[in-house]
C-alpha cells in the first residue's frame, strides 16, 4: 500500500508539473512520517523515499539511528529553542523558523558544533491564529536580520495552508508565498537564496506544485490517517 501510494503521489506531481509547464525534477516529495513506526518508514524508504519529515524533536532522535544513514531528515514542526541543540547537526533542513530568537539559537549551536544549517522561513500567509509563522509583512525584515547570523543559511520559504475541503481555495495562498519569495529574491540579500518553496500537503499538493512548490510534504496520502490516541 505504501509503495503504491508513493507511486500515485509522484504521478500526481508529474501531472501537475505538466499542467504548469514545469520540470518534475524541480519538485521533491517529502514523506511525512510523524506518529508512524520505523517499519513503515523503512517500507517507504524501500519504495524510494529519501526525504522524510518529522515535527517532534524526540521522535526524530528516536528514529534517525534506526533507519538508513542516507535519509535527509526535514524538521517541519514548531521548534522550541531549548531543543535546537539536539538536532542542528542531524537534520538536512529546518522548515519552521519564524523568529529571530529561534534563528539566533540555531546560529549559536551551529557555530558551536561547526556545522552549516539550512533553514526556511515559515510564513503564516493565511494569518490563521492557530498557526506559527511570521506574517507576510514581517518576513522581509526577519530574513534580513537572520541573513547576518553565522552558520545559518536561508534557502526559501515554507507555509502551512489552511485545512480546506476544496484545494482550489488554497491556490491564492500558494501564489502569495511564491510572490513573496520573488520579492525577497529581488533584494539580493547576502547569504539568502529563495530557491525553495515548501508548500502543499495531502489535500492540496497538486495545486501547490502548479503554483511553484519545490517541496511538497505528504503524510496521510502515503501512510493513511494518523492515530494520535497512542
Ligand atoms: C503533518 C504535516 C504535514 C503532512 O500532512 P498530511 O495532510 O498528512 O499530508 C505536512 N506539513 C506539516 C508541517 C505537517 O505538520
Amino acid at each position: 500500500m505504501i509503495r503504491e501510494n508513493i507511486t500515485n503521489v509522484k504521478a500526481d506531481i508529474v501531472a501537475a508539473c505538466e499542467m504548469a509547464g514545469r520540470d518534475a525534477s524541480e519538485v521533491t516529495l517529502i514523506t511525512v512520517s510523524k506518529t508512524k513506526p520505523v517499519e513503515m518508514l523503512q517500507e517507504a524508504y524501500d519504495a524510494g523515499s529519501r526525504d522524510f519529515g518529522e515535527n517532534k524533536v524526540q521522535e526524530l532522535l528516536d528514529k534517525i539511528p534506526k533507519l538508513p544513514q542516507d535519509i535527509r531528515w526535514h524538521m517541519i514542526g514548531h521548534l522550541q529553542r531549548n531543543k535546537v541543540k539536539y538536532i542542528v547537526d542531524k537534520v538536512y533542513l529546518i522548515h519552521s523558523v519564524d523568529s529571530l530568537r529561534l534563528a539566533e539559537e540555531i546560529s549559536k549551536e551551529a557555530v558551536k558544533k561547526q556545522v552549516e544549517v539550512n533553514i526556511l522561513i515559515e510564513v503564516n500567509v493565511a494569518l490563521e491564529e492557530s498557526k506559527f509563522g511570521t506574517t507576510t509583512e514581517e518576513a522581509v525584515a526577519l530574513v534580513e536580520a537572520i541573513s547576518r547570523l553565522p552558520g545559518v543559511h536561508i534557502k526559501g520559504l515554507m507555509t502551512i495552508a489552511p485545512f480546506v475541503e476544496d484545494a482550489e481555495e488554497n491556490r491564492v495562498i500558494f501564489q502569495k508565498l511564491r510572490q513573496l519569495s520573488v520579492d525577497i529574491a529581488e533584494k539580493n540579500i547576502d547569504n539568502v537564496s529563495m530557491n525553495v518553496l515548501s508548500m502543499g500537503m495531502t489535500g492540496d499538493y497538486r495545486v501547490a506544485v502548479e503554483e511553484g512548490a519545490t517541496y511538497v510534504r505528504v503524510g496521510t496520502g502515503i501512510f493513511g490517517e494518523r492515530d494520535y490516541s497512542k
